[in-house]
């Protein structure tokens, strides 16, 4: 998509530092790190979302990130990683081309987990919330 941040970067228009590219993905440095190596993978395809995007390319997608992992792995030998994606405006998405974040991450680092983004669960206990998907409970 011409107006699209992270197409013109797949189309090379903008330049990035790659970590891994194929013919389904790309991973560049984020240019605003988080942590050591932070970096960001796009499917070469546009899509906003995880939502909008075609089903048959969500597994070549996803091993652009395991391929992704295994470099960062070999150059930066994190102790581990966070992994995940903002999605929505809601869910603190700025971009709006499906990317995932890969945040290698050593021990001590000061970062927190998942459960440190929000801590919000709202009045409904998990019962409450699971009979709103219907008589599944075992
Ligand atoms: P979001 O909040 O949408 O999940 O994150 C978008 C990320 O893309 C941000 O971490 C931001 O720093 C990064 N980003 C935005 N524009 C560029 C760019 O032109 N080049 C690079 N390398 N990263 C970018
Ligand atoms: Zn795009």
């Amino acid at each position: 998509m011409k107006d699209c941040i992270f197409c013109r970067i797949v189309s090379k228009e903008i330049p990035n530092y790659t970590v891994f590219e194929d013919t389904h993905g790309l991973a560049f440095l984020d240019i605003h790190p988080r942590a050591k190596g932070h970096t960001v993978v796009i499917p070469k395809v546009h899509a906003e979302t995880v939502l909008d995007f075609d089903d048959e390319l969500l597994g070549d997608f996803f091993r652009v990130v395991k391929r992704t992992q295994e470099r960062l792995d070999r150059v930066l030998h994190p102790d581990g990683y966070t992994v995940g994606w903002n999605h929505g405006s809601a869910g603190g998405q700025l971009v709006p081309h499906i990317h995932v974040h890969i945040l290698p991450r050593w021990e001590n680092d000061g970062g927190g987990n998942i459960h440190s983004i929000i801590d919000n669960p709202g009045a409904m206990i998990p019962e409450q919330i699971a009979k709103m998907f219907g008589d599944h409970a075992v």
